[in-house]
């Protein structure tokens, strides 16, 4: 395949490589073949992703199990596993730019947001860098000891062993680094399999993460089929945990797979989140707040706000000002710095996409603006507004992971809390409102693990992050996601 000729200042060293699978430290080729990589913007080939066959995730595991077995990362010194962490983000931060350019291009997320993406992942790094000297038990001596009997109690937390984390499209890099970060920091060694639609980015960190010093056969990276390399990981009995970014329909298949030697499970899978406005709200806040709740990454983001939910009286007004809003964000190329909606990330999607617009259309819903595929090579859809929706419409029920929002109006409460609930996802909401008491109040009935009160979709790394429901098992992020990571053990000594 010819390099892609990206018009500079886009062309980038590392993307034109003949990309291969990283295995103990080094470049190996794939025993599963290659696939396309697509620029979702314009439909081109831009590179080849190496597949993983089973074969090749079974030596990574290996090289893996070896290194955790004889203790090169997780008996290191914990300043030393910090201060490769942080150069490792050095690195990263050094190149940002570029990776930055490989997310949109390959991924086709608006450019300011790829670069908020990769300073994330920096950030989020040297987060879980500090934490590393932060994993201690507890002693439980004085409370064991008495009748003549002293005690020394005291719990250990260890690294759970060999972790495959498994992770989707839609924020390639940011996925990485939440799951690479803590399951380094905690002393596990790793196998990681990207999506096989958008590896790049992730083959680079592996790379960088052998000049910042993590040794070889810690870190693994194995791009590959779901069905294939995603599988062999999942059913791989010297992996000793998974944690897994992706459908729900997917995630209850690992947990029925995980079964085989009772694996640790982490997951963060779907969602229909409810982004809710109040009458009292600020409407200067709250109208682009559900707008981009809803149209960032295109809606490809497991929190999206795709359900909004409007007091009665405000309804019209706030539906209008999003319909205005909503025509008026520019669909385009991430790389244009006026884009605010770039493509999805391939046609199945947008196929997908467009049947639920349909689907929507025939079951009666008002379409209040957009209403299908966006002109151009790339695989674009209009943001697109439903209005007269039903609690039992596909739309309203399914998660649709596009530029999709469907909006209904309330008036009581109560009412109001059981339509929002009335989903099997519990991953993000949103509350729009300037009355302190209703937030809180709110935010306490809400079935959701993240409730962002007159903002949405905010992140920080010491912000446990994660699902109820169907969305999922556990947390990421925070001292919960570094756990995750963790087994503990109580040792008990008779003095
Ligand atoms: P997906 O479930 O199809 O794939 C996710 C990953 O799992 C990919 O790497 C894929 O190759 C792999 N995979 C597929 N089948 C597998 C199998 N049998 N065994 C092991 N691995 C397998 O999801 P997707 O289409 O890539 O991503 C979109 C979904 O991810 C949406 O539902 C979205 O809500 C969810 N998501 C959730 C979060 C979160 O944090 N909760 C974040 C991003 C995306």
């Amino acid at each position: 395949m010819a390099a892609v000729q990206i018009p500079a200042p886009h062309s980038i060293a590392f993307l034109n490589r003949r990309h291969r699978l990283w295995i103990d430290g080094e470049w190996r080729d794939p025993r599963g073949g290659f696939q396309d990589v697509y620029d979702p913007a314009s439909g081109t080939v831009i590179a080849q992703c190496p597949l993983a066959s089973a074969e090749d995730v079974d030596d990574a595991v290996r090289a893996a199990r070896r290194t955790f077995d004889a203790r090169v990362w997780r008996g290191m010194p914990a300043q030393e596993r910090a201060r490769i962490l942080w150069k490792l983000a050095d690195l990263i931060e050094a190149n940002a730019e570029e990776f930055a350019k490989i997310e949109v291009l390959n991924n086709g997320m608006p450019i300011a947001f790829a670069r908020w993406m990769m300073g994330s992942c920096s950030h989020w790094l040297r987060h879980f860098a500090g934490l590393t000297q932060q994993i201690f038990g507890r002693n439980a001596s004085a409370a064991m000891s008495g009748g003549g009997m002293q005690v020394h109690a005291y719990t250990a937390h260890e690294p759970v062993g060999v972790a495959g984390l498994i992770i989707p499209w839609n924020g390639p890099a940011g996925t990485f680094i939440i799951k690479v970060a803590p399951a380094l920091a905690a002393g596990c060694s790793v196998v990681v399999k990207p999506s096989e639609l958008t590896p790049i980015t992730a083959l680079w960190i592996a790379e960088l993460a052998a000049e910042a010093g993590v040794p070889p056969g810690v870190l693994n990276v194995l791009p590959g089929l779901g069905s294939v390399a995603g599988q062999a990981l999942v059913d791989h009995l010297d992996v000793d945990k998974i944690s897994f970014t992706g459908s729900t329909a997917v995630g209850k298949h690992i947990v029925k797979s995980a079964a085989s030697n009772l694996k640790r499970v982490t997951l963060e899978l779907g969602g229909k989140s409810p982004c809710i406005v109040f009458d009292d709200a600020d409407m200067d806040v709250a109208i682009p707040g559900a707008g981009m709740a809803i149209f960032a990454n295109s809606g490809q983001v497991c929190f999206a706000g795709s359900r909004l939910f409007v007091q009665k009286k405000s309804y019209d007004r706030v539906v209008e000002g999003l319909a205005k809003f909503a025509s008026s964000l520019k669909v385009g190329s991430g790389f244009d710095p006026e884009t605010m909606v770039g493509p999805l990330i391939s046609e199945k999607q947008r196929e997908r996409v467009t049947s639920y617009i349909e689907s929507g259309r025939r079951d009666g819903a008002e379409i209040v603006t957009g209403g299908g595929a966006a002109p151009g090579q790339g695989f674009f859809v209009q943001p697109t507004i439903f209005a007269n929706t039903r609690a039992d419409l596909k739309i309203v029920k399914e998660e649709i992971f596009g530029p999709v929002l469907v909006a209904t109006p309330w008036e009581d409460l109560d009412d109001l809390i059981r339509l929002a609930n009335d989903t099997r996802y519990g991953l993000g909401a949103g509350v729009f409102t300037t009355n302190l008491s209703t937030a809180h109040r709110v935010a306490d009935r809400l079935q959701a693990g993240n409730v962002w009160v007159n903002t949405y979709g905010l992140m920080h790394p010491s912000m446990p992050f994660g699902g109820y429901k169907e969305s999922g098992w556990g947390r990421e992020m925070s001292t919960e996601g570094l756990e995750a990571y963790l087994e503990k053990k109580s040792v008990f000594m008779a003095l």
